[in-house]
C-alpha cells in the first residue's frame, strides 16, 4: 500500500477522542456521522448512570456559535427545548435596586443550559451509531508520540495499556494529558495563566411549587467592583450563583475563612442574594473553590496523528460565556475541513491549527477584558451611554456596525475579526466624541467672541 496516501479508520486502527465531556461528545457525534469508527475514553464513571454528579458549573450559557455547531447534528431544538432564554443582564445594585440591561436587539438572547443534561443528549446521541464505543474510567495518561496511540490507564484496576488509533483528538479539557505530551515536543508553543480570582458555586433553592425566587429570563449580576456574584436560572425553579472572588487582599476568599466572616461579607455585599439561600453557610464551606485558567497554545496539532480542541487548545476564563460555545465551534470548524480533506488527517491538523489559532487567542483575551465589564463597568455611567451608542449605531447600520458583545454571542464572524472590527469602531466612537466636544467648544466660543449676530 502507498504509504502517502492517507488511510481511513478502521475497527481495529479507529479514530480516538480522550474527553467525554462537552467537545469530545460532539465530536465523537460529527465524526459518527460521516461513518468513522471512533472510541471515545473518558476518565469518569459514565454521568448517565449516576444519580448526582458534583463538580463545576452546573449550568451554561449557550450562544449563536455552540447552537450553530449544535444544528449540524440535528440536536438544536432538542437542545433548545430544555434552555431557559435570559434576555439580558439583570444588575443588582448595592442599595437592591435591579436594573435590567437587554442584550443584543430585540429578540436576542442567551440560554441556559444544563451542563449534565447537555452532556448526556451528546453522548447518547454519539452511542446510538454502532461504530462508536463510549470506554469510561479509562484515562489517557500519555501519548506515543510515535503514532499518536494514548497510553490509557485503567481507573478500576490501574493497568495502563497502549491503544492503536488511526488518528487522536485531545478533548480531554483544561488540563489534557493529550496536550501534556506535545508540550514535550520541539516548537510547541504554551503559556498558561491564573487569573487572580478563583469561583465558588452555591444555590438559590426554588420557591413554593418550582418558582423562580428571582427574575427568571435574565442573567443575574451583582457587580463590586474588584468582584462580582452572578445567577443563571435552571429549569427546576433554582438558580446557580457563582461568587468570583480574589484568592488575597481586603475582599478576598482568604478573608472569609469563618461562617460569620462570609455572612457579614454577603450580607453587606450580595445581602438580596443571602436571603434566598437558606443552606448558604453549608453550600459556601462545601463546595470547592475552583481556579480560573488561561491556556493558550500553538499549533493544536501534532505532525499527522493528533489534534487538540476545545479547552484542551483553549481554556478561557468564563465571563464571555464562549468556552464551551468555542469549543462546540471546534467540531464544527473540523466538520467543515473534513469536506473537502477527509481523509487526509494531517492536512486536518494543519488547517485546523492555521484557521484557529487567531480566534482561539482573541477569545481569551476578549473572556478577561469581559470580566472587568461584567464587575465593574457595568455600573459605570460613561460605559453604558457609549452601549447605548453602540446599540443606536447598530440600529441605523445594522450590518456595518455591530457592538463587540453581539458580534461575539449573536454571531459567527470569527473572534479575531470581531475584536479587531470593535477596534476600529471604538476609534471612530473616540474621534466622534472628540469633534462633538469641539464643535461645542466652538459654538462657546463663538456665542462669547462674535456674540448673538454670529448664532443668528
Ligand atoms: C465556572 C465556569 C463557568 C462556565 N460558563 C460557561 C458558559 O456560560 N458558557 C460557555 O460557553 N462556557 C462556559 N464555561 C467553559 C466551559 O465549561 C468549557 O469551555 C467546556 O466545558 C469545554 O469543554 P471540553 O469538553 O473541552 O472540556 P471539559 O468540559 O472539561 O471536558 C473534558 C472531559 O475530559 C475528561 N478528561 C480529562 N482528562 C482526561 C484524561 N486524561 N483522560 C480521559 N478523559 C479525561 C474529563 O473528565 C471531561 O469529561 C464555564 C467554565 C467554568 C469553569
Amino acid at each position: 500500500m502507498n504509504p502517502s496516501i492517507p488511510k481511513e479508520p478502521t475497527a481495529e486502527e479507529p479514530l480516538i477522542v480522550a474527553g467525554a465531556g462537552l467537545a469530545g461528545s460532539l465530536m465523537a457525534l460529527y465524526l459518527a456521522r460521516r461513518g468513522y469508527y471512533v472510541d471515545i475514553y473518558e476518565r469518569r464513571p459514565d454521568s448517565r448512570d449516576a444519580e448526582f454528579l458534583g463538580g463545576r458549573s452546573i449550568n451554561l450559557a449557550l450562544s449563536t456559535r455552540g447552537l450553530n455547531a449544535l444544528e449540524g447534528v440535528g440536536l438544536k431544538d432538542k437542545i433548545l427545548e430544555k434552555c431557559i432564554p435570559m434576555h439580558g443582564r439583570l444588575i443588582h445594585k448595592m442599595n437592591g435596586q435591579t436594573e435590567l440591561h437587554p442584550y443584543g436587539k430585540e429578540g436576542q438572547f442567551i440560554n441556559s443550559v444544563e451542563r449534565r443534561h447537555l452532556n448526556e443528549v451528546l453522548m447518547n446521541a454519539a452511542d446510538a451509531h454502532d461504530h462508536v464505543n463510549f470506554h469510561f474510567e479509562k484515562k489517557v495518561v500519555n501519548v506515543a508520540l510515535a503514532d499518536g496511540s494514548p497510553m490509557v490507564e485503567d481507573m478500576q484496576s490501574g493497568e495502563i495499556s497502549t491503544v492503536k488509533t488511526r488518528y487522536l483528538f485531545g478533548a480531554d479539557g483544561a488540563f489534557s494529558a493529550v496536550r501534556g505530551a506535545l508540550q514535550k515536543t520541539g516548537r510547541f508553543n504554551y503559556a498558561q495563566d491564573y487569573l487572580s480570582h478563583a469561583y465558588k458555586e452555591l444555590t438559590i433553592p426554588a420557591g413554593p411549587d418550582g418558582s423562580w425566587l428571582m427574575e427568571k429570563n435574565a442573567l443575574h449580576i451583582w457587580p463590586r467592583h474588584d468582584f462580582m456574584l452572578i445567577a443563571l436560572p435552571n429549569l427546576d425553579g433554582s438558580f446557580t450563583v457563582t461568587l468570583f472572588l480574589a484568592y488575597e487582599g481586603e475582599h478576598s476568599f482568604s478573608k472569609l475563612r469563618s461562617e460569620g466572616a462570609a455572612i457579614a461579607f454577603f450580607d453587606t455585599f450580595f445581602k438580596d442574594a443571602l436571603k434566598l439561600m437558606p443552606n448558604f453557610e453549608k453550600d459556601f464551606f462545601d463546595n470547592p473553590r475552583g481556579d480560573l485558567v488561561t491556556i493558550k497554545c500553538s499549533p493544536f496539532h501534532y505532525t499527522d496523528q493528533v489534534l487538540l480542541i476545545g479547552d484542551a487548545a483553549h481554556a478561557v476564563v468564563p465571563f464571555y460565556g464562549q468556552g464551551m460555545n468555542a469549543s462546540f465551534e471546534d467540531c464544527f470548524l473540523v466538520d467543515r475541513l473534513l469536506d473537502s480533506l477527509a481523509p487526509d488527517w494531517g492536512e486536518l491538523g494543519r488547517q485546523f491549527s492555521k484557521e484557529r489559532k487567531a480566534d482561539a487567542h482573541a477569545i481569551a483575551d476578549l473572556a478577561i477584558y469581559n470580566f472587568l465589564e461584567m464587575r465593574s463597568k457595568v455600573s459605570n455611567k460613561n460605559f453604558l451611554l457609549k452601549k447605548k451608542v453602540d446599540k443606536q449605531l447598530h440600529k441605523w447600520f445594522p450590518k456595518k456596525w455591530i457592538p463587540l458583545y453581539s458580534m461575539v454571542t449573536f454571531s459567527n464572524i470569527p473572534y479575531a475579526q470581531a475584536r479587531e472590527r470593535a477596534t476600529r469602531q471604538d476609534k471612530i466612537l473616540r474621534k466622534a466624541g472628540w469633534l462633538i466636544f469641539l464643535l461645542i467648544a466652538f459654538f462657546f466660543f463663538s456665542a462669547i467672541v462674535f456674540g448673538r449676530t454670529f448664532l443668528l
